[in-house]
């Protein structure tokens, strides 16, 4: 089905996913991996047995770029097998997308998961596709721009392109698009004038978006000036290079969602983060990403970081203020925690017997092996 051959972990993931679909109760399962280790294929996957078995399938997106780009993605792939494939796009105010936004992708860490998503299932792509070559990510600081461009414009004559990302600078859409704007003039009037350079931002129609993508895609344009909403899932593997304005803005795990935006192909990609971030805590998230590309570690760094609620922007949940618990600190007492109920229940599904009088089973409708228990 696929134009190239699946990952050990994509292998493994994709028959953790058939399983559990061979079942005759409903799949539970997180597929969860770092940027670029191909979850797109394990879905296409899954969504072609449910086809193959006389269903129909789904693909939810957060953004209408991210829809569209699989729908353009998977069609041909579906078209040759004969299963036919249509796009859906809805319009959405900003602030719900920018959630959505913020809610997808980068990995989290193995504690949040558990704790967040206790009766799921999870598969971990710990994989990534093969000739890969590590991002080289570098912090340097605005007075240093004239050099990080002589590089850009050295890696965009050897045919490879870029993408410029604008801060959020506020909660605003609007000056967002502004500083889009901005320097999208001031790199394809001054300083990038020789090449192609392309805008993208949330005030665009949608229909803009798509030529706009579909141009960078086809590499009809150099430089694609963005603001965030480039930021999830976006796949051009011959864009190479990812400069970040004012990087100190952004979360770490956005950070590293926008540099997953390279190093999708085979030739060295690049990040560089443009700041002069004085603030402590903001240079600690910016050396985190310098000294790492490896999302779990990100993750657990943003954890420390950041805390909990904020992560998972769960705070309304507050499920994670544990009186006993740390998060950061009981990772393996968690785990074993969690496997000692999953066998508790395996062993004893409806809690009958004398010892286990004092437990008490929450969500009761959940498959018995996965229900969430509490200690009276
Ligand atoms: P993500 O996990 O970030 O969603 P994608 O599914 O977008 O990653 O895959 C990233 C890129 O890697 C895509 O260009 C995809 O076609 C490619 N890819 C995925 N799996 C493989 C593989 N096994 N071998 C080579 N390339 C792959
Ligand atoms: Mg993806």
């Amino acid at each position: 089905m696929f134009p190239f051959q699946l990952t050990g972990a994509q292998d493994r993931v994709i028959h953790e996913v058939y399983a559990d679909m061979a079942r005759p109760s409903p799949m539970n399962r997180l597929v969860q991996g770092d940027v670029g280790s191909g979850k797109t294929a394990v879905a296409a996957a899954a969504m072609l047995v449910a086809v193959l078995s006389g269903y129909q399938a789904a693909l939810m997106a957060p953004t209408e770029i991210l829809a569209e780009q699989h729908y353009f993605n998977l069609h041909p792939l579906f078209d040759r097998l004969g299963v036919e494939v249509t796009l859906l796009v809805g319009k959405q105010p900003a602030p719900k997308k920018r959630q959505a936004l913020e809610a997808a992708a980068t990995p989290i860490p193995r504690t949040l998961t558990m704790t967040l998503h206790g009766d799921l299932d999870v598969s971990v792509l710990d994989e990534l596709p093969p000739g890969r070559t590590p991002i080289k990510t570098r912090w340097r600081l605005p007075y240093e721009r004239r050099q990080v461009y002589d590089g850009v414009r050295e890696v965009l004559r050897d045919g490879r392109q870029a993408y410029f990302v604008c801060p959020m600078i506020s909660e605003s859409e609007k000056m967002q698009t502004q500083a889009a704007v901005d320097l999208h003039y001031r790199l394809s009037q001054i300083d990038f004038s020789e090449f192609r350079v392309g805008l993208l931002h949330g005030q665009m129609k949608a229909a803009e978006k798509e030529a706009t993508m579909s141009a960078f895609r086809n590499h009809e344009l150099d430089i694609l000036v963005s603001t965030v909403v480039i930021e999830v899932g976006v796949d051009v593997p011959n864009a190479t290079v990812m400069v970040i304005e004012d990087a100190n803005r952004f979360g770490l795990a956005q950070l590293h969602q926008l540099r997953g935006r390279v190093g999708r192909g085979s030739h060295q990609s690049y990040c560089v983060l443009i700041s002069d971030a004085k603030n402590e805590e903001a240079r600690a998230r910016l050396e985190t990403l310098v000294g790492t590309t490896d999302g779990f570690k990100i993750a657990e760094t943003d954890l420390r970081l950041r805390g909990p609620g904020e992560l998972a922007g769960t705070r309304q949940h507050g499920n994670l203020d544990f009186k006993l618990a740390d998060l950061i600190q009981d990772v393996k007492l968690l785990e074993l925690a969690r496997q000692t109920a999953i066998d508790l229940l395996t062993d004893d599904p409806r809690l009958q017997r004398p010892e286990h009088a004092g437990i008490l089973l929450l969500s009761q409708e959940q498959p018995s092996d996965r229900a969430l228990i509490t200690v009276s």
